[in-house]
């Protein structure tokens, strides 16, 4: 059985929504998300930031981070190359 890996609660009035909600039901207030699995915290507004870097969260979406990540080291790489060659 897959775990939730984002819990999601009122800080205001502790209560834990049941759905996947931007306001607590109950006061109002913005809900706040905990990552379980990197531990990480936030409001409501932060979650869906926080979630497309999250590996907990989208390890679907790791693969395409790692490609990233490499992405960004060549060009850096290039750009040294590039420093290297002006000498
Ligand atoms: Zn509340
Ligand atoms: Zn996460």
């Amino acid at each position: 059985m897959f775990s939730p890996q984002i819990e999601w609660y009122c800080a205001q009035c502790e209560s834990v929504p049941t759905d996947r909600r931007k306001y607590c039901a109950d006061c109002d207030s913005m809900l706040t998300w905990t990552c379980t699995g990197s531990g990480k915290s936030g409001l409501y507004t932060n979650y869906y930031r926080h979630r497309d870097n999250c590996n907990y969260c989208t390890p679907e979406l790791e693969e395409e981070r790692q490609k990233k990540l490499e992405e960004k080291k060549v060009a850096n790489q290039q750009h040294f190359q590039i420093l290297d060659d002006s000498k």
